[in-house]
């Protein structure tokens, strides 16, 4: 006789109704109890079947041996003197991401990865000089973000969320579009943003969810050649088309898509380049964002942001064009909160 091997415990954390009714099946498969489950996972963000209080103690039990609650686990959590909280956080195949935490006026945000390194391989990143990684799936950075708001007190508090961290969200829209279906419990999309190296097909895809996030847009360039150099696997979608799925994509009144600006020194900052941008974006409903790049010697040699009296200069030419603008310098620029750049000090890089 052979000993039977135990079927393995779901993880309640991005499971989906019927995968709960599934598991209480023959323990309590009446609907309101597989809501109740289903809502300590998704709203109440328990960190244990143990937590959900108002389910018997046997039917715990039961419950714990046919499923579990896994999120990543936070390895790393660095402050920045800015307020600023940068956590690694370690998924079940060992492999590391990074969030941010930002304090803003009047609320938080959170800034989740999508991926575990990323193809675009833009020159500015530190995500990028770590090379590919894979997809996270909805589950795990459902996780992220439930871990998140569990370890920083930050549960049942208003707060907008990013999906910036690292990888490329439109690369990985099963992961993106589950996140989005496990967060809309207790997110509204409207503080929800997506930002986009600007993977023309996954823009239009996403711009026909139903229930859209907001939308920004990493251009950094204005002509098709400077993007090709930034932003080599991005620049395969020439700029011309992902202006015309801009276009396309559907805003609810009074909303803008965020146009984000990486300045480099001596590479995308001159004066052509401040009134470009403006003839570029004609027509578009959007705010832009100039980001100084945040320099990493090691990850990122050769690379500096421009002076301010440059920053300056650009961002009046683009107010001067009647352009909503804005100069934001990277958060937590003491504890490298960059993109990529904790977790490519935590992770040794290949080669
Ligand atoms: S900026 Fe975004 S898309 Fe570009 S390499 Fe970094 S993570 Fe990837």
């Amino acid at each position: 006789m052979t000993a039977q091997t135990p079927s393995p415990r779901l993880n309640l954390v991005g499971a989906d109704r019927a995968q709960v009714a599934a598991v209480l099946a023959d323990i309590d498969p009446r609907p309101y109890r597989i809501e109740q489950v289903y809502h300590w996972v998704t709203r109440r963000l328990v960190a244990s079947i143990e937590d959900m209080s108002n389910l018997s103690k046997p039917l715990r039990a039961a419950l714990s041996e046919r499923a579990m609650i896994q999120d990543p686990g936070i390895v790393e959590t660095v402050h920045a003197p800015d307020g600023t909280l940068k956590l690694a956080l370690v998924h079940r195949d060992g492999s590391v991401v990074e969030a941010v935490v930002m304090p803003m006026e009047g609320h938080v945000t959170v800034c989740l990865s999508v991926q575990t390194g990323c193809a675009v391989g833009c020159v500015f990143c530190v995500t990028g000089a770590l090379g590919p990684g894979r997809n996270l799936t909805g589950a795990e950075i459902f996780g992220q973000y439930r871990a998140i708001l569990r370890s920083t007190g930050l549960a049942g508090q208003p707060l907008n969320l990013v999906f910036m961290g690292m990888g490329e969200p439109l690369l990985n829209l099963e992961g993106l579009e589950r996140a989005l279906e496990l967060l809309a419990d207790t997110v509204s999309p409207r503080r929800i943003t997506v930002s986009t190296s600007g993977i023309v097909p996954g823009l239009r895809r996403l711009a026909a969810l139903p229930r859209r996030p907001n939308l920004a847009v990493s251009l950094n360039a204005t002509t098709q050649a400077q993007r090709a150099r930034l932003m080599p696997a991005a620049a395969r979608w020439p700029l011309d088309e992902l202006l015309d799925a801009l276009h396309a994509y559907p805003l609810e009144r009074g909303r803008r898509i965020t146009v984000e600006y990486v300045l480099l020194a001596g590479i995308n900052d001159s004066p052509d380049d401040a009134r470009r941008l403006p003839v570029l974006l004609r027509g578009l409903p959007v705010k832009v964002n100039l980001i100084p790049l945040n320099p990493d010697p090691q990850f990122l040699p050769g690379l500096q942001a421009p002076d301010e009296e440059r920053i300056n200069a650009f961002a009046a030419t683009l107010a001067a064009a009647h352009m909503n603008v804005t100069v934001r310098w990277s958060k937590g620029r003491e504890v490298a909160a960059a993109c990529g750049q904790l977790r490519g000090r935590l992770v040794p890089t290949p080669g």
